[in-house]
C-alpha cells in the first residue's frame, strides 16, 4: 500500500492525496490550485495519475481547494464514486457551479480583450457548467460521521467531524493488504474550537500514520472575544465617521459566522439596531440556505437558538443582493453599510468592486477575517500597500485596514498539536500549508518520522 501526494504540498491549495491498496485506488479531495494568476495553468496540467483508474473519492469538505478539481477529474475519465456528508454534497454542488461559472465569465472576458491575433487560438475553461453538472452524478453514497463504510475489499474509511466548515471531516482509512493492516488518518481542514454554529473537532483516533494540514502550523489565534470586539469596534468606528464597512468574505461558513455575531451584536446593543448588512454574494446566500438545512452540523448554542426558531443568521436590517443590479446599486451607499463579498482574498468577485469605491476613502473601513494567501490582492493590503491597481485604475488606500485573525476557520499550532498528539502517529507528512509554517510546526512534533512531500511524491506503508 502506498500514498501520493499530487496538491498542497508545501502549498495551502489544490489538495488531492492518492491512496493505492488492495488494487483500488483512492482519492482523499481533488482541489483547485488558487492565489496569483499563474496557478491557472497548474490546474489543467496533467494530474500525475490517471483519472480513469480512481475507484472512489473520498471528498473531506466542500471549500474550491479541496472540490475544485472535481470536475476536471470527471472530464478526464473519472468513473468512480464520490463519498461525502450529506452538508459537503450540497456545498460541493454550489462551489463547483461557481467555480465553472466564474471560469467561462474568464474566458468571455479575456476572449473579448484579446487581440486579432490572440484571439484566434483556442481558450477553454478548464471546465463548464456542463461538466461540473456532470460531476454531480458521481456522488454515491452520503457519510455519516462516526460511522465506517466499506469503500472496497480492504479499505474502510470513517468520517469524523472537523469543525471546519459545514459537513467537514476527517477521514480515517482502514487499509489492508497481503495480512498488512495500517490505519491511516487524513485531517482535512481542522476547524478552531470554541467558535460559534459548528461542533469542535472530533478527538482523533490511534493511528499508524497521519496526514495533515499546517495552514497555521507557526501561529497562534488571538481568542474569539477580543476578536468579537474588534470587529464590533471597527464597525462602530466606521459608523461614526459616516463611511461604509467592507468585509472580504469566503461564502462558505466566514460569511454565516459574521451574520451570527452581527445578529448577536444587534440583539445585545453592542450594534447599532439600524446596521444596514449586505450579503452581496449569490454564493453566500444560497450557502445560509444550506445551513439552514443541516441543524444536524451545529452545535449545542446554534441547535438551542433554532429550537426556540429564531434564525441564528438573521437580523433586521439584513439584506440579501443576489442580482448584479442590486450589487451595483450598492456604490451609492456613502456610509453606515457594511458589505460582505467575496472573493475572501480578493482575487475577483463583487469585492473588487466594493474596494475600489472604499478603499481610497478614510472614513470607511475594510476589515480582514480570513487566510490571504500569498500573492494576492488581500495580502497585498494587509501588508501595507499605499495603492492597489483595481479595473485599471490606482487606488490609494486610505480606509482603516483592520485584521482580525480570531475568526479563523483553521486550528492554530497549539490545536494542532494537541491534535496530533492524540492519534500517537508514528509518521506524519505535513501538507496545507506554507512552507515556514510546515517547517514551524514540524520542529515542535515529537517522536514522529515527519515528511514534507513534494508535488506527486510517492511514500510505501
Ligand atoms: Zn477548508
Amino acid at each position: 500500500m502506498k500514498i501520493e501526494f499530487h496538491g498542497a504540498d508545501q502549498d495551502v491549495t489544490g489538495s488531492c492525496h492518492l491512496i493505492e491498496c488492495a488494487g483500488k485506488r483512492v482519492l482523499i479531495d481533488c482541489g483547485l490550485y488558487q492565489g496569483g494568476r499563474e496557478l491557472d495553468e497548474e490546474n489543467s496540467e496533467p494530474f500525475g495519475f490517471d483519472a480513469a483508474a480512481i475507484d472512489c473519492v473520498l471528498l473531506t469538505h466542500a471549500h474550491l481547494d479541496h472540490c475544485g478539481r472535481l470536475p476536471l477529474l470527471a472530464k478526464r475519465g473519472f468513473r468512480g464514486e464520490i463519498v461525502t456528508t450529506g452538508a459537503s454534497r450540497e456545498l460541493a454542488r454550489l462551489v463547483m457551479l461557481d467555480a465553472a461559472h466564474l471560469q467561462e465569465e474568464e474566458v468571455t472576458r479575456q476572449a473579448r480583450h484579446a487581440n486579432q491575433r490572440a484571439r484566434g487560438r483556442a481558450m477553454a475553461p478548464l471546465y463548464t457548467t456542463l461538466d461540473a453538472l456532470n460531476t454531480l452524478e458521481f456522488f454515491g453514497r452520503t457519510a455519516q460521521y462516526g460511522s465506517p463504510l466499506a469503500i472496497a475489499p480492504g479499505i474502510t474509511a470513517t468520517f469524523l467531524d472537523a469543525g471546519h466548515i459545514l459537513g467537514s471531516a476527517s477521514v480515517v482509512l482502514e487499509l489492508e493488504e497481503a495480512g498488512a493492516r495500517r490505519r491511516i488518518l487524513l485531517s482535512g481542514d481542522l476547524g478552531n474550537a470554541g467558535r460559534p454554529i459548528l461542533r469542535d473537532p472530533a478527538v482523533p483516533p490511534k493511528v499508524d500514520a497521519v496526514v495533515m494540514e499546517t495552514t497555521y502550523g507557526d501561529r497562534l489565534h488571538k481568542p474569539i472575544g477580543p476578536s468579537v470586539d474588534e470587529l464590533y469596534a471597527a464597525i462602530g468606528d466606521a459608523s461614526r465617521r459616516g463611511g461604509n464597512v467592507v468585509i472580504p468574505t469566503f461564502a462558505l461558513e466566514r460569511a454565516q459566522e459574521l451574520l451570527f455575531y452581527l445578529r448577536a451584536g444587534v440583539e445585545s446593543g453592542r450594534l447599532p439596531q439600524t446596521l444596514q448588512v449586505f450579503l452581496d454574494s449569490p454564493m453566500a446566500i444560497s450557502a445560509t440556505e444550506v445551513f439552514e438545512r443541516h441543524p444536524e452540523c451545529y452545535d449545542a448554542e446554534t441547535r438551542e437558538l433554532f429550537r426556540e426558531k429564531r434564525d441564528p443568521f438573521a437580523l433586521p436590517g439584513l439584506h440579501f443582493t443576489r442580482q448584479t443590479a442590486e450589487s451595483v446599486a450598492l456604490n451609492r451607499i456613502a456610509g453606515g453599510a457594511v458589505i460582505m463579498a467575496g472573493a475572501g482574498m480578493c482575487t475577483g468577485g463583487r469585492v473588487r468592486h466594493h474596494l475600489r469605491h472604499n478603499l481610497g476613502r478614510r472614513e470607511c473601513a475594510i476589515i480582514f477575517v480570513g487566510y490571504a494567501g500569498r500573492g494576492t490582492l488581500a495580502r497585498r493590503i494587509i501588508d501595507g500597500a499605499n495603492s492597489v491597481n483595481l479595473f485599471g485604475e490606482e487606488v490609494p488606500v486610505r480606509a482603516s485596514i483592520h485584521t482580525i485573525n480570531g475568526f479563523s476557520a483553521h486550528a492554530d499550532q497549539a490545536e494542532l498539536l494537541v491534535w496530533h498528539g492524540a492519534t500517537g502517529a508514528a509518521r506524519t507528512f505535513l501538507v496545507h500549508g506554507e512552507p515556514e509554517a510546515m517547517r514551524q510546526f514540524g520542529a515542535r512534533l515529537q517522536g514522529t518520522r515527519v515528511e514534507m512531500p513534494a508535488r506527486h511524491q510517492a511514500f510505501e506503508f
